[in-house]
């Protein structure tokens, strides 16, 4: 049989859900037994978003071969089996990086290098090489990041037309659309789908499917207005209705509908059962929580919604675990400038987690978090930047090294307790320049990790430059901050525990990125169980938190 391929495009607006919707669609496709392969295109001229600001762009998903990716690939992880690496997401930038190099070399000699053949034909060879080192893909999912319409997602439309001409027979378009109600008019508006299916059709591209997004599900006479302007069978329009619950409930949403089983049939493929026990014990529990409990994320880009999505999402899949009702509290970390402000803001809270993070905005107010928690035994969980937060702030109120710091905030402090990695020194280019992907990492034998994960070594993902600096280990450990975790065959830190707290512990790592809904991150499970058993309390009450 040969690979087929779906491509999605979304028109209208942006933040449809695109990626959530395909990586529904893959599980659907994986629960009826096909082995799929995913591809984001990205029309940005960024080479990816490892140099963006949060803000601008949200999390940065970081595969285990070390490319910093696009966060929709993260939902293809969460949702899918599909293999997540460097090959799964290709930008504009690196499509013309790769054309341009070529030319210097000298590949194109005597011709004029141009969008169409040369960039079009790259874009194709991306898809193609996406899934090639895999083996027995049956379907391809392609995802064209943007909206219809935009000049930059011009060449990857192109390069899609052609090759669904080339593939005939194997490819379908998918058109992820919106569509309004206009509440003055007491009306929904197909306009907006028509328009942009129209501006498909001018590029050469038939929609096969159309996907609604819209508040409500959609009357079969808009279904019928939009297959007869848009010259798609009506059984091939589909409405996908906001969700009040939770994301996780979208793929059995469109399997109600029946999508999985178009697309079986729009691709020629063989019907075949659908399992999606796992899937459906999973949301049951999450549904049918038997307790509830609160944790404060802390950080700096909490305004934007997707800066965090993996950590958010590591939390809810742990709470899933421990049947827990979580309520997550994302608070910015710049309002939180002195001890009343803290204690004000964690009074009902149960747990904190600090999140990865660069530069010194916010970096004092961090600090000051991790004081109140380790005093008031509140358990601490610090990712990346959250553990170089843990060491300083032991180091300064610990220690007593007055103005320890890191050689990212300070560059001259006496004491530099996260220092840059030795292998950043040389380094000048930002982009794609950090420790990168993954690593394994050995755990000390009866360290509170090595109980958690029950394991001697374990492999996670990384995107740093700094390290803790080993000249501290003994003072640290001498006080009770353990190195619990350590580079396979090496001394860079890679975990720090506070054996004198019930759950005060740092990664140099990003564990979010591995967690599943149907399979929680070990560290994840246990502290929002040790959240669960702690008791929300007024300050003098604080040392009984864990009574
Ligand atoms: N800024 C810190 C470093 O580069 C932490 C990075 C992070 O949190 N991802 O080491």
């Amino acid at each position: 049989m040969n690979t087929k391929f779906i491509f999605m495009t979304g028109g209208v607006v942006s933040s449809l859900g695109k990626g959530l919707t395909m990586a529904s669609l893959g599980l659907l496709l994986e629960s009826r037994g096909l082995k799929i392969s995913v591809l984001k295109l990205d029309p940005y001229l960024n080479i990816d978003p490892g140099t963006m600001n949060p803000f601008q762009h949200g999390e940065v998903f970081v595969t285990d071969d070390g490319a910093e990716t696009d966060l929709d690939l993260g939902h293809y992880h969460r949702f899918t089996n599909a293999i997540i690496s460097k090959k799964s997401n290709a930008t504009s930038g690196q499509i013309y990086d790769s054309v341009l190099k070529k030319e210097r070399k000298g590949d194109y000699l005597g011709s004029t290098v141009q969008v169409i053949p040369h960039i079009t034909d790259e874009i194709k060879s991306r898809i193609k090489d996406s899934y090639a080192s895999q083996k027995d893909i049956d379907v391809v999912l392609i995802e064209i990041g943007g909206t219809v319409g935009d000049i930059e997602s011009l060449p990857f439309l192109e390069a899609i037309r052609q090759f669904k001409h080339e593939h005939s027979g194997d490819c379908i378009n998918i058109h992820l659309t919106y569509v309004p109600y206009l509440k003055a008019a007491g009306e929904l508006k197909t306009k907006p789908t028509q328009h942009s299916v129209q501006v498909l059709r001018e590029i050469g591209i038939i929609p096969d499917l159309i996907l609604c997004r819209c508040e409500n599900p959609l009357p079969q006479d808009i279904k019928e207005k939009i297959s007869l302007f848009c010259s798609v069978d009506v059984s091939s329009v589909f409405d996908e209705p906001d969700i009040d619950t939770t994301i996780y409930e979208v793929p059995i949403k469109l399997s109600e509908e029946k999508l999985d089983q178009k697309v079986f049939e729009l691709l020629k493929l063989p019907l075949q059962p659908s399992n999606t026990t796992k899937w459906d014990e999973m949301l049951f529990k999450q549904k049918n929580p038997k307790q509830c409990c609160t944790i404060a994320i802390i950080g700096k880009y909490i305004a934007h919604q997707d800066a965090y999505k993996s950590v958010f999402e590591a939390l809810n899949h742990a709470a899933f675990e421990n049947e827990t009702n979580l309520t997550i509290l994302p608070i910015d970390v710049e309002s939180l400038c002195d001890d009343d402000a803290i204690e004000k803001a964690l009074e009902n809270v149960n747990a904190v987690l600090i999140p990865g993070g660069f530069g010194a905005r916010g970096f004092e107010n961090m600090i000051l978090v991790a004081k109140y928690c380790r005093e008031n035994t509140l358990p601490y969980f610090g990712i990346c930047l959250g553990m170089q937060i843990l060491a300083i702030e032991f180091a300064r109120h610990v220690l007593d090294l007055k103005d320890a710091n890191s050689t990212e905030i300070a560059k001259n402090t006496p004491h530099p307790v996260i220092a840059l990695l030795s292998e950043q020194e040389v380094i000048t280019n930002l982009g794609g320049s950090m420790r990168l992907g993954s690593y394994e990492c050995s755990l000390k034998k009866g360290s509170q990790t090595h109980n958690i994960y029950k394991l001697d070594e374990i492999t996670e993902r990384h995107r740093h430059r700094y390290e803790f600096n080993a000249l501290y280990k003994e003072k640290f450990e001498e006080k009770g901050l353990i190195m619990a975790g350590t580079l396979k065959n090496n001394f860079l830190c890679e975990i720090l525990e506070n054996s004198n707290h019930p759950w005060m512990i740092g990664v140099q790592f990003h564990p979010e990125f591995v967690s599943k809904p149907t399979k929680a991150h070990p560290l994840f499970i246990d502290f929002v169980k040790t959240a669960l058993k702690v008791k929300c309390s007024p300050k003098l009450q604080m040392a009984a938190r864990f009574e």
